[in-house]
């Protein structure tokens, strides 16, 4: 679109998670007049890390903003696999980490950091908090909201960034959250209680074969005096509440067969600060977009945290996106191109996550996505 059109074009974003903000970012960029709408009445995450994939870091490079996520995290070379006991099944360094003569590594990032730096880098008033959306409607080449405030915005797109169990979803499909039978129960803790576990900057993944538990150890030692370690327990569990109540007894239960030093971890842990939830994911979601309005993130793929790219594939729709806007002609030729480019990469990194991990599949490799997925 011409410079002209998208000075003129506003955009309201639902929902302030990474899609939403990093989409805002990006949009802004173009020219557009955009602003996002979040239901929470501050902006919080849970305690944990992620990794920030190669693809991820070289979109904030894209945008101007890589020093400011450098500056909130380390940067990664490798991702280990490896038996309860802590013998090796798999090392693999992240695809794509060198490319254009770009070094772009992983980085891992807590993700309180990440929300703050994101919604920092806004300008002022673009984020709206306390707006729940109610009720979208669409226009044809305009879409109205109405939030639970009484408030109500119409805006020439309507960007769904609100989630997996979003609301602006409900116009194009009534698919639900489908729950994994398995709990993730996540906590950062300090260096000094790691054990002697973190030597390096590199995430590993610890299988137990019989039990189905695993455990993720991604170091974020670029925090506080000591660095800090997100750990995060993955069990299988019958048991499908979205937060489940679960005691340390459980959690030492669910360790049994690891390495002692990662129970000696467990024994220690605040249960007042580990995040305890059930996993879900959805089904394939057909239609994405209408000629105003269009899903990104969660809201259009929520997939299972086994590959780690949620986040990822959430932050990159909102590039792509912008992206699209200014080199298609219209609107209705953007968000049709958008969801022809996202669709196929995010339903596929759906359907390897739900494969989760089992020691078969890590002795294969550590990113099946790598070669089902060109981006
Ligand atoms: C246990 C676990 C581990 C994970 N690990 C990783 C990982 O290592 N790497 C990775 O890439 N991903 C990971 N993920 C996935 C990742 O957290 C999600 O994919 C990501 O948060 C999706 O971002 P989003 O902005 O689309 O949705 P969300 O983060 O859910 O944000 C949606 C926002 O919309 C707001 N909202 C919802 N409804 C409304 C409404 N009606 N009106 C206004 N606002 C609304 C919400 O308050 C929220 O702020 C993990 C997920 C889980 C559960």
């Amino acid at each position: 679109m011409q410079a002209e059109e998208l000075k003129t074009l506003t955009i309201a974003i639902i929902g302030g998670g990474y899609a939403g903000a990093t989409a805002a970012l990006a949009l802004h960029q173009t020219g557009a007049s955009v602003t996002v709408y979040e239901q929470a009445k501050e902006i919080h995450e849970v305690g944990a890390g992620i990794g920030l994939r190669p693809a991820v870091i070289k979109l904030f490079r894209q945008l101007g903003v890589f020093e400011d996520i450098a500056a909130v995290t380390s940067p990664s070379e490798y991702f280990d696999i490896l038996d309860a006991q802590g013998n090796l099944i798999q090392r693999e360094q992240w695809p794509h980490l060198d490319e254009d003569g770009v070094r772009n590594n992983t980085r891992f990032i807590h993700r309180g950091d990440f929300i703050d730096v994101l919604t920092r880098l806004l300008p002022e008033g673009m984020l709206k908090l306390d707006h729940r959306a109610a009720e979208v409607v669409d226009n044809g080449d305009s879409a109205t909201v109405r939030f639970t405030n009484g408030q109500e915005v119409t805006a020439d797109i309507v960007v769904g960034a609100d989630g997996i169990r979003s609301k602006v979803r409900t116009l194009f499909s009534d698919n639900q959250p489908v729950p994994a039978n398995a709990h993730a129960y996540r906590v950062v803790i300090d260096g000094s209680d790691a054990e002697g576990l973190m030597t390096d900057d590199n995430l590993r993944l610890y299988l137990d074969a019989e039990t189905g538990s695993m455990i993720y150890f991604l170091p974020l030692r670029h925090r506080g005096e000591n660095g800090q370690v997100s750990f995060d327990i993955t069990v299988p569990s019958t048991d499908t509440s979205w937060n489940p109540d679960v005691t340390k007894e459980d959690l030492l239960h669910a360790v049994r067969n690891f390495d002692e030093r990662l129970v000696r971890i467990v024994e220690k842990l605040d249960m007042d600060k580990v995040n305890t939830r059930s996993a879900h994911d959805i089904d394939p979601v057909d239609v994405w977009n209408s000629r105003s309005v269009v899903l990104i993130g969660d809201a259009a793929h929520a997939m299972l945290h086994h590959q780690g790219q949620g986040a990822n594939s959430a932050v990159l729709d909102g590039g792509i996106l912008a992206d699209c806007l200014l080199e298609q002609p219209s609107v209705a030729a953007a968000l049709d191109t958008y969801t022809e480019l996202r669709k196929e990469p995010t339903q596929a990194l759906q359907r390897i996550s739900r494969e989760s991990w089992d020691s078969e599949s890590a002795g294969k490799t550590a990113f099946p996505e790598k070669e089902a997925i060109d981006y």
